[in-house]
């Protein structure tokens, strides 16, 4: 989905989502200590207009809390989000709704996310009537074009979610997402739910889409392959934090941090570049409620020194646009 890249339309700085889970008022009487989960910690990336940037880590990263935050879904905790210049963290609710044209999301599981006794025509045509952009008679004239755009048929209008496969479900979220022609999407890990055919299918559909449209994509996925297909450049997220950044070319040849090498360990390597490192990734990701001190990675990787289990690596820029927080980043191995 190769795209000329132009001005940043997103600029997202130290970015934080933190959850107070015991903070009620029977925790508060039993003088329970606070527990806090910090699903994004201090987080920084910009978008480009018209490019890809993709996100990968594995289930229970962060990724999802990530993009809801970025699209205020969830309230940050601290840090800013200027999207088209404008530090969205500071709009109120109203100015919010107004925004959210601009900003759209597409889910991962198609058929939670349609509501099941809502026709096409109303799921598809509710954006335009919340927002009142469009007049009643006008409404079903925009659902049909919108769903010939993504592959449905306006045969579709009075048929409910149940009776598509999931491809045909994911078609109609992603209708949804686009009717009111935003300029921002947050792709969810858009084909996870689907057969890998399918997958073929809507990821081919996205990029003509973004093609068309002239779209920005947030893409995430846990799929490294998938990622690496859809992505102008990639973000690998480990336990909150992004650990490696850079041009998905770049980065898929010559990985610099070893989460971003175990993930890429578990693909076959199919281009002619250097033969890669192969690491495998042992153990569970450590619980956000209690995450290792220094590295957070540290637990899980094979070049662990005992500087890494007491001090945290910052994210260095690195030579070629390229980022990573690993202290041996510089190290020959
Ligand atoms: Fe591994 Fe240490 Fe680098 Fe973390 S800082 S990725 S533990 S070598």
């Amino acid at each position: 989905m190769s795209a000329p890249q132009h001005r940043l339309l997103l600029e997202v700085r130290n970015l934080e989502k933190v959850y107070h889970l015991n903070s009620g008022f029977l925790q508060r009487i039993a003088r329970q200590p606070p527990l806090n989960l910090r699903a994004v910690g201090k987080v920084s990336f910009s978008v480009r207009s018209g490019e890809t940037l993709g996100l990968i880590g594995e289930s229970g990263c962060g990724k999802s809390t990530l993009a809801r935050t970025v699209l205020r879904l969830h309230e940050p905790t601290a840090g800013s989000i200027a999207f088209e210049g404008t530090d969205i963290t500071k709009l109120s609710h109203r100015e919010m709704t107004l925004l959210r044209r601009r900003m759209q999301i597409i889910f991962q599981d198609p058929y939670a996310s349609l509501n099941p006794r809502k026709s096409v025509e109303e799921i598809v045509g509710l954006p335009l009537s919340i927002h009142g952009i469009a007049q009643r008679g006008e409404i079903r004239d925009r659902v049909v074009a919108m769903l010939e755009s993504v592959g449905l048929k306006s045969a579709h209008l009075g048929r409910f979610p149940h009776q598509f496969s999931g491809g045909q479900r994911q078609r109609i979220g992603i209708a949804r997402a686009l009717i009111l022609n935003p300029s921002f999407v947050v792709c969810d890990e858009p084909v996870s739910a689907l057969d890998v055919s399918i997958q073929a299918q809507i990821i081919a559909l996205l990029g003509t889409l973004k093609r068309e449209l002239g779209l920005t994509y947030l893409f995430i996925s846990h799929d490294i392959g998938v990622i690496g297909h859809v992505s102008d450049r990639i973000a690998v997220m480990y336990l909150g934090d992004i650990v490696e950044m850079g041009p998905t070319r770049e980065l898929l040849r010559s990985p610099k941090h070893p989460y971003t090498k175990a993930l890429l360990s578990a693909v076959p390597q199919i281009d002619a570049g250097p033969k890669r490192e192969r690491i495998k990734l042992t153990g569970d990701l450590p619980s956000p409620l209690s995450p290792p001190p220094g590295c957070k990675f540290h637990t899980r990787c094979p070049f662990a020194i005992e500087r890494c289990r007491h001090e945290t690596p910052a994210l260095r820029n690195l030579e070629g646009d390229r980022m990573a927080a690993c202290h041996l980043v510089d190290e020959p191995r």
